[in-house]
């Protein structure tokens, strides 16, 4: 009985990142294709995202450009490869502040947000440091700050302090401080209320960026190496070992279960469609009598 159908959406991609960045201490590792996505949790009567991707514009356009990021999308061309529109969106739940993830609010006229409050704090703090501490701003968009501000004062911003249960039916938000960013979430979906250990995903945001981080070449079950943490982090490995110790655990030690949305080879573990460069879905689950977008 899964009672929510996932879906990951590319909306821009990256070619040529630097491997140090995604598997710590990989320096003399060949350059990766990283996708740029966000994620889709569709219920029979709700709609929630993680992550909104970024808008193309002003400093967050700039940050884009600087990455050498390419092939964006309007979130309403690719909410379409599910048969969505952004206004049908109720919650998004956002994994960190960094522009790629914080950066479109805007285009989710009636969505309420939840994101860390240590996050937002952090954030501020790190952009009013010195310019030569600007390492711990690396990738936030002071403008998406501001606009996180516009939604509090609309009562549409939810800052999380701890842990949270059943925010929506069976999703649950977790906080992992000092890890990629000052305090990331991850989210777990228990898709299955009648039996809640089962049909558990997590979607790790950029807590984890490719399969060997979670100790494997690929998604496989089985003959896992040890974790090996992301490369790009303002906060401590120890930290990052421990919440993928977490993520893992919620899932039985599944990798497959564990989404990571920066991950290419995600469409080759979930059936996926591509449209055009930089626009593609991986459908993870269907809910109960949900259609396939595949097709
Ligand atoms: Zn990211």
């Amino acid at each position: 009985m899964a009672d929510y159908s996932l879906w990951v959406l590319e909306y821009a991609s990256q070619t040529r990142v630097p491997s140090g960045d995604i598997l710590y201490g990989s320096y003399a590792g060949p350059p990766r294709r990283m996708p740029y996505c966000y994620v889709v949790l569709r219920s029979k009567n709700h709609v929630a995202m993680v992550d909104v991707g970024y808008n193309n514009a002003d400093h967050g356009r700039s940050l884009a450009l600087s990455y050498g990021v390419e092939h964006w999308h309007d979130p309403r061309r690719v909410l379409a490869l599910c048969g969505l529109r952004p206004e049908d969106v109720g919650t998004v739940f956002i994994t960190h502040a960094h522009f790629d993830h914080f950066g479109n609010v805007e285009a989710f006229p009636r969505a309420h947000f939840y994101i860390a409050e240590q996050e937002i704090e952090k954030s501020i703090w790190a952009l009013a440091l010195p310019e030569r501490l600007k390492f711990l701003a690396t990738a936030i968009d002071p403008g998406d700050l501001a606009k996180g501000a516009e939604l509090a004062r609309q009562g549409r911003l939810t800052l999380i302090k701890q842990d949270m249960t059943d925010i929506l039916p069976g999703i649950d938000l977790h906080i992992a401080p000092d890890t990629h960013s000052f305090a990331s979430l991850w989210v777990e979906l228990r898709n299955d209320r009648k039996r809640p250990s089962q049909d558990v995903w997590v979607l790790a945001g950029d807590l984890v960026y490719a399969y060997e981080n979670l100790g494997g070449e690929g998604a496989g079950v089985g003959n896992g190496k040890p974790y090996l943490p992301i490369g790009f982090a303002i906060g401590s490995q120890t930290n990052l070992l421990l919440a993928t110790e977490d993520m893992l655990k919620a899932v039985g030690h599944e990798r497959r279960r564990v989404v990571p949305v920066h991950e290419a080879r995600l469409k080759e573990v979930f059936p996926s469609r591509a449209k055009e460069a930089g626009l593609v879905i991986s459908e993870i689950c269907l809910a109960d009598g949900a259609r396939s977008r595949l097709i």
